[in-house]
């Protein structure tokens, strides 16, 4: 199987997405369009179908598939011309006609005034510009998917058609339409020619301009551009190399990565140090020191080295590889305003043709206009009106809302995050490589010294912020051979006699009075204790590593009215102890929580303040993310809470919470505006329309002036800039 991400040409909202869609669907291929970079995802047997039949199957939908850039024939050249000349022969003509009651007459201005010119004009805009709109409606009428194109055909055909019988009734009454005041003579009845070339040519273009921004935005933004090497050189326990395919690694396993290299996979460092530039994944310039125990993601790169590393996830698990098939995701799992835009979407085009039959009756009717200038305003109703607008105000937000997330170091996986984040009341924090960098200190230690070496040996089992830092601080101690190793999440370590975990794992085991006192006396550290069947043998004291961006993050959502909360698997008086030093209310903290009690506190807390947000890291989290109303995976976060989390925090900063509240808003609100757009701008030009205000090239100007209005709004979102408020201070 092989993954496909190509561009696709002719893409405009979401009826166009669909189209392509359904296309791929044929093929029996699930694809996902991102229409904010005219792109479409998919995964295909490369022995079974072939790129070039994809290519026609899209062509024949009407949009088109670029395999390759160079050979792929850019209609754009052929329509650009066409409809610019179109357009300037229809401005010319209707200049003509506004100046004809002044009787001005300027040399080769009578070609513009007379119906022959435009009858030609007119058959060259519908086979060269109208077909591909022509196309594109009768293919979604297939899949009864009718949105603009279909507007646009049935407006553009019906004033030509009407043109062209005015025009043969003209030549029946004996009007020369070659002459140069042919209008001024009796029985002349005027033609619709410029308003068919008006509509087309001008929609052609502003779709073309729509496709130009867009590309343009792209350009500013690179989706993360570095492939991770096909190659890695795995590195065995007594010291040898080999080199492996990168998809073969597994999780375990040790590999060495050379300076200037791009890392295959996630994992953790266990030896050497070195900087990694992680810009490809999260937007970061800064490249960020990693040494023993940190964290490292494939697809980043390291300037310096070398280090190596332990693989955490599969290449195939890893970030990078989420990263690229999220926006899938994205689509899949769908908001209420982008269900709402979809519905009224689907709506809107039939209200549309119906609205544009009742003015024709009501103008022939009631209003006793003759059949010729009730069918031109039913045209008009049809070219002013935008569907798209509905179509295209969700997908193109979010989409830019989400890379605009991704560059300030947050991963959206739902489509629906922006919708809840901004109504976030309360969030609760995990302590332990959430709140607290991960990277811990060993303050002290008491009792059997002789049994470090197990305690490394133990703990190499475990990917816990707890074992990360006690595998470093004893890297100097030799290893123990001991028995299989059992992980209880929230509580620690089992291996045949041994225990090594909190003082709930080591529960009715004895305590010397030597141990009891260093218990006593590091009672605001955490401790790791570890026993055999009868007593307990050893207590490590470790401390958290705080940074000053979690305690300004904490105080700027409760400025912001958020209450924080903090939720540990760790003892009271310790968890006090660094709430204390983050500003979070005594009240607030929950400690000694095991994993399923993590679940119910959110519970309780929910009740009580409505509306939450959970951030967690490990295995003993995941309960915890599923019950959240929203969920992020913090930097340090195992491979389950990553896929439980509704989105992920890539990198180590908490404040990246505060960027992906601002970013959420700021989408939710676009989307808000774009809507409110669409519906006033809808709402009051199809009155005008029907009731003949607005002259046919105006509606189709109109319409597409509103579409570019649109797009540029929405891609606004992309280069958002959320605010730094620690630098303010
Ligand atoms: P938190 O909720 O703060 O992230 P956990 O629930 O992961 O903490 O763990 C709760 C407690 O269990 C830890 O404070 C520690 O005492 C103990 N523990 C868990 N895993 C391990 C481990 N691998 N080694 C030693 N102790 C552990
Ligand atoms: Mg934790």
């Amino acid at each position: 199987m092989k993954k496909a991400n190509l561009e696709v040409r002719g893409m405009y909202c979401a009826h166009c997405s669909k189209a392509v869609e359904n296309a791929l669907g044929q093929a029996g291929l699930l694809s996902h369009v991102d229409l904010a970079h005219n792109r479409v995802e998919f995964t295909y047997d490369e022995e079974k179908i072939s790129l070039e039949y994809l290519r026609r199957l899209v062509k024949r939908a009407g949009y088109e598939l670029v395999i390759d850039e160079r050979k792929s024939f850019d209609r754009n050249k052929v329509l650009v011309p066409v409809a610019l000349l179109v357009l300037l022969f229809s401005l010319l003509g209707i200049v003509h006609h506004v100046l004809q009651p002044f009787q001005v007459e300027i040399p080769f201005f009578f070609f513009f005034g007379n119906d022959v010119t435009f009858l030609v004009l007119a058959t060259i805009s519908i086979l060269v510009l109208g077909i591909p709109f022509f196309v594109r409606a009768v293919k979604g009428l297939r899949y009864k998917n009718i949105g603009m194109d279909f507007l646009i055909s049935l407006s553009s055909l019906a004033s030509y058609a009407l043109s062209l019988y005015l025009f043969v009734t003209n030549v029946q009454r004996g009007i020369d339409p070659l002459a140069l005041h042919a209008h001024h003579m009796d029985g002349y009845r005027m033609t619709y020619f410029d308003g068919t070339c008006m509509i087309l040519s001008i929609i052609t273009l502003g779709h073309l301009l729509t496709d130009r921004i867009k590309l343009k935005a792209d350009k500013n933004y690179q989706k993360a551009a570095i492939e991770p090497p096909k190659d890695s050189t795995l590195v065995y326990p007594d010291g040898t190399t080999e080199t492996l395919d990168s998809d073969r690694l597994d999780v375990g396993d040790t590999i060495r990565v050379l300076a200037g290299d791009v890392l295959p996979c996630d994992g953790h460092v266990v030896k050497g140090r070195g900087h990694i530039d992680e810009s490809s994944l999260t937007g970061e310039s800064r490249p960020r020191l990693v040494q023993v125990g940190d964290k490292v993601l494939g697809g980043t790169y390291l300037q310096d080295g070398p280090i190596e590393m332990e693989v955490e996830k599969i290449a195939l698990e890893s970030l990078y590889s989420s990263i690229q098939n999220e926006s899938y995701a994205l689509d899949q799992r769908k908001g209420k305003l982008s269900k709402l835009s979809d519905t009224i979407a689907a709506y809107f085009t039939p209200s549309v043709l119906l609205i544009a039959l009742l003015s024709f009756l009501v103008c022939l009717f009631a209003m006793k206009l003759d059949v010729e200038e009730s069918i031109v305003r039913a045209c008009s109703v049809l070219s002013v009106s935008c569907p798209c607008a509905f179509g295209l105000a969700v997908p193109i937000s979010s989409m830019s809302g989400y890379d605009c997330a991704l560059r300030h170091g947050v991963l959206f996986k739902s489509g629906d995050t922006f919708e809840k984040i901004r109504r976030i009341q309360c969030a609760v924090f995990d302590k332990t490589g959430t709140l607290s960098t991960g990277r811990m200190h060993v303050e002290g230690f008491c009792g059997r010294k002789d049994l470090l070496p197990v305690v490394k040996a133990m703990e190499k089992n475990s990917l816990h912020p707890i074992a990360l830092s006690l595998i470093q601080w004893l890297q100097e101690e030799k290893e123990e051979e001991i028995e299989a190793v059992q992980e209880i999440p929230g509580e620690g370590l089992r291996s045949g006699p041994y225990v090594l975990g909190n003082r709930r794992s080591v529960q009715g085991k004895s305590l010397s009075a030597e141990l009891e006192r260093f218990e006593e006396e590091k009672k605001d550290t955490s401790l790791v204790y570890l026993s055999d069947e009868r007593e307990v043998l050893l207590i490590l004291s470790l401390v958290d590593e705080l940074s000053q961006d979690s305690v300004d993050t904490i105080q700027e959502l409760k400025r912001r009215g958020i209450h924080v909360y903090m939720v540990t698997g760790d003892r009271r008086e310790y968890a006090l102890q660094i709430a204390k030093r983050l500003h979070i209310d005594e009240e607030n903290v929950l400690s000694e929580a095991t994993p399923q009690s993590k679940a119910s506190l959110l519970r309780e807390i929910r009740k009580k303040e409505g509306v939450l947000c959970y951030v967690g890291d490990g295995i003993n989290d995941t309960l915890a993310l599923k019950e959240a109303d929203l969920s992020f995976a913090s930097y340090k976060a195992n491979a389950i809470a990553c896929s439980s989390a509704d989105g992920l925090l890539l990198r180590p900063e908490l404040s990246a919470l505060l960027a992906a509240l601002d970013i959420s808003k700021k989408t939710y609100v676009n989307i808000i505006e774009n809507f409110v757009w669409a519906i006033l701008y809808n709402v009051a030009m199809i009155p005008l329309a029907v009731l003949g205000l607005l002259p046919m090239y105006l509606c189709a100007a109109l319409m597409i002036a509103s579409n570019l209005t649109l797009t540029i709004n929405s891609l606004r979102v992309r280069s958002y800039r959320p605010e730094r408020k620690e630098k303010r201070r």
